[in-house]
């Protein structure tokens, strides 16, 4: 898959689980009887088990009958599920949220999820138990967004890493062989400072050549690249163009740092935090800029679910825009009468509307079966037309225009069809 491609299906991913965690939070036991438990990728499924089985044969210990058997009929649920997995969870870990819900009436329902390979990987095995699922980990990993490079370097010291989301991955260290200032008895001062600067510029290529290796083959993913340390030393390697020319061009700023060990790539992260904020919506500003310079003056622009899907339908769009708040479902309506097809959105949490059809005037009933995740509908159809998908944030003018004013669908068009 491209990483184009992989972008686009951890979008969609991260789509599927906010719906998931939506649902998840609306639901309240009646009691401490919700169970959720994150873990990580090298945990062993059988280990889980057996925590599982320990935390079932406890809960006949809890006093309350009916509390005492949803949590065993959760825990039972749960060891269900974790039979369809091998040795160890797929990457990145699983999270499975299973419990007895109120269904409204009195009555409860079991719920059990799973959501296999989040975002970001889980880094610590929980289990939880609690009159509410525990869905803030995920929605702290689907709320980060941004791949960033990090580069700390004085003369002596370099460290790079990673900024993925929130989470800080420190990877390669360099130390120095330059000379400190004084020199030794015997030797020309100009020798010296000769040899110091070649000393110098030896490190800045090595340090540089460790930046390359990370982040040249993922420079298409990089949201940018953060450079810390003290003066001159960051401007003397930013000045000097020893990064590959990609990379020179992504770095979104410098910032002094005191340390240049792991802890300086702390402080740069926390030195760039309003930078940091601007580049997170920079990829949905530019698109959204694009999008509003063709709905003025240009002809490749198109908005709303229905106008949106047949230029899908048609192939003509080349990048379907989709609101990241937006929560709405498509329903189908073929008249019975003279075989129209239409469509209409309603919020997720609406009931399914009688359609009038526009041709004869026949009510159509609407069905469940008929009803689908709008989204989800459009993206099927991208995906078949070679379409790429973006999700855009609102927390940007234009983002919220996208939700409020068009819909929250949107396409940028390969050529003009006029729909
Ligand atoms: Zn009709």
């Amino acid at each position: 898959m491209s990483q184009e491609g992989e972008q686009e299906h951890s979008d969609r991913k991260k789509y599927e689980f906010r719906k998931v965690i939506e649902d998840l939070k609306d639901y309240d036991g009646s009691g401490t009887q919700l169970v959720t438990i994150y873990i990580p990728d090298d945990r062993q499924i059988s280990d889980v088990v057996q925590h599982v089985t320990q935390e079932h044969s406890e809960a006949a210990n809890i006093k309350s009958k009916q509390t005492r058997t949803a949590v065993q009929d959760a825990l039972t649920s749960i060891k269900d599920r974790l039979r369809y997995f091998d040795t160890f969870p797929p990457d990145n870990g699983i999270v499975l949220f299973s419990g007895a819900v109120d269904s409204g009436g009195g009555r409860t329902d079991m719920v059990t999820k799973v959501l296999e390979s989040p975002p970001q990987p889980i880094e610590s095995f929980r289990y939880h138990c609690d009159s509410d699922f525990l869905t803030e980990p995920l929605e702290e990993m689907l709320a980060d967004k941004g791949l960033f490079g990090l580069i700390v370097l004085d003369r002596r010291e370099a460290n790079v890493g990673w900024l993925k989301g929130k989470r800080i991955e420190p990877v390669k260290s360099a130390s120095s062989l330059v000379p400190g200032k004084q020199r030794k008895g015997g030797q020309s001062a100009q020798r010296f400072a000769r040899l110091r600067l070649e000393a110098i510029d030896n490190f800045y290529q090595e340090v540089a050549g460790m930046a390359n290796d990370l982040f040249v083959p993922r420079r298409h993913e990089l949201d940018g690249i953060l450079v810390g340390g003290p003066s001159p030393t960051k401007d003397e390697f930013l000045d000097g163009d020893y990064l590959h020319h990609e990379l020179q061009d992504s770095v979104l700023d410098k910032f002094d740092v005191a340390y240049t060990d792991e802890s300086g790539l702390k402080d740069l992260v926390d030195n760039a935090e309003d930078a940091l904020a601007d580049a997170e919506v920079m990829k949905d500003k530019k698109v959204m800029e694009e999008f509003f310079k063709e709905l003025n003056a240009g002809d490749l622009a198109t908005y709303g679910f229905e106008p949106t899907r047949r230029n899908l339908v048609m192939g003509s769009v080349d990048r379907l825009l989709i609101s990241e708040d937006l929560r709405k479902d498509v329903i189908t309506y073929d008249c019975p009468e003279c075989d129209t097809t239409e469509r209409e959105v309603v919020d997720r949490r609406k009931s399914t509307p009688t359609h009038t059809c526009t041709e004869c005037g026949t009510d159509v009933e609407g069905t469940e079966e008929n009803r689908e995740d709008a989204i989800d509908h459009l993206i099927d159809i991208a995906e078949q037309r070679g379409t790429e998908t973006k999700f855009i944030s609102t927390d940007f003018e234009k983002g919220e225009q996208l939700l409020n004013a068009f819909g929250g669908f949107a396409g940028l068009l390969r050529y003009s069809t006029g729909v």
